[in-house]
């Protein structure tokens, strides 16, 4: 089979040098005669990966003692449910910010769990001139008083990103399944991050949340245990069995990041591949990018064809040419290119490649 390149959302490619690893080793996991997969979680082997797993997370984004690392189960949705048992009992009120279709799932699952008079909404994506933008309104200005507030920095669906971080008086949550590890953030201006493991980390299931310590003690709605922020720290994330060869996979990627050269330098790949896709959709008439340039979504490159009629023939083609996986979310239609941190710069400079050929033939 020759390469291929897959610009799938999610579950998404792995760095190709984790994958080759887990082949090698998948029979026979550190010497212990058998997988990963077979072995006891409380076993001092695996617990040794976990520490070391948490540690390197911990180097990599830079995360402040006072914040707790959790591995979780439900992948992203999953704790949509999560921060709304854990922190809104009491009839608690949050606000959420709604960019596109994820914020816009999590707020409609706070809803149904808190109900709608302890849940404000606000959408903050407008378009102008054409192209859809955020603006964020003055939270410092609102007078409430809310738990938290939450949004979703990178709208996978969407293909829109919030690059700055919020002026908020409220604890910050954030939805960080399709952009954690993509670029430097500051964790300390978060209340607690969660992501799904499918986009940037791992296989799917796994969730990552990022906790910051006082917030465990804001009153929870009955739930169950197994999504209990207070019963996974107590339990270092082993309240029940947890997703052993996911973890291992994310604990692999986490090395790999740091052999590369860490988050600064996945950024600056990062930069660099949607400098060069964003390029082409701009410099040719022949492709259309409706976000504006300041929200334009780094992980997740959504374009459309000016000639609709051509996309089946785009898409043929395309994986023809081993681009595979890049029809938009059936919600919005036209084209996504997904170009996490495993994706190569070649894998763009493909596509690149081969837009511009389609273009010049179809033109
Ligand atoms: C993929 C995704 C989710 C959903 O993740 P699941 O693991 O399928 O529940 C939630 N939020 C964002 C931003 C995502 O990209």
């Amino acid at each position: 089979m020759s390469a291929i390149f897959n610009f799938c959302a999610g579950p998404a490619m792995l760095p190709q040098a984790v994958m080759q690893k887990a082949q090698q080793e998948l029979l026979n996991w550190n010497d212990q005669g058998v997988s990963v997969m077979e072995i006891s979680h409380r076993s001092k082997e695996f617990i040794a990966l976990t520490e070391e797993a948490e540690s390197n997370l911990r180097q990599l984004m830079e995360i402040p003692d006072n914040y707790h690392v959790l591995f979780m189960h439900g992948g992203g949705r999953g704790q949509f449910s999560a921060v709304v048992n854990n922190f809104l009992g009491d009839n608690g009120k949050a606000l959420y910010l709604v960019d596109g279709s994820w914020s816009q799932a999590a707020v409609e699952e706070a809803e149904k769990l808190a109900g709608k008079d302890n849940i404000d909404r606000i959408n903050i994506v407008e378009s102008i001139a054409g192209k859809r933008q955020v603006v964020i309104p003055e939270l410092t200005q609102i007078d409430k008083d809310y738990r938290y507030v939450h949004y979703c920095p990178n709208e996978t669906v969407d293909g829109i990103e919030i690059f700055d971080n919020l002026n908020s008086p409220w604890p910050v949550i954030a939805d960080m399944s399709s952009n954690i590890l993509s670029r430097q953030i500051d964790v300390s201006q978060f209340g607690l991050i969660y992501a799904g493991a499918q986009k940037n980390i791992g296989p799917s299931g796994l969730s990552i949340v990022i906790v910051r310590d006082d917030l465990l003690a804001l009153p929870c709605l009955p739930q169950s245990s197994i999504m209990d922020y207070r019963l996974a720290v107590k339990n270092d994330s082993m309240y029940n069995t947890p997703p052993t060869f996911a973890w291992y996979l994310a604990a692999e990627v986490f090395s790999w990041l740091k052999s590369v050269g860490g988050v600064a330098e996945m950024e600056q790949r990062n930069i660099e591949k949607a400098k060069r896709l964003y390029a082409c959709i701009d410099e040719l008439d022949f492709y259309v990018s409706g976000v504006a340039a300041q929200n334009r979504s780094r992980m997740n490159v959504t374009f459309q064809l000016t000639n609709s009629e051509l996309d089946g023939k785009f898409l043929a083609e395309a994986q023809a040419a081993g681009l595979v996986a890049l029809k938009g979310h059936r919600m919005v239609g036209g084209m996504r290119a997904s170009i996490y941190n495993a994706m190569p710069l070649e894998g763009v400079d493909a596509l690149v490649t081969f837009m511009t050929e389609f273009a010049a033939k179809n033109a």
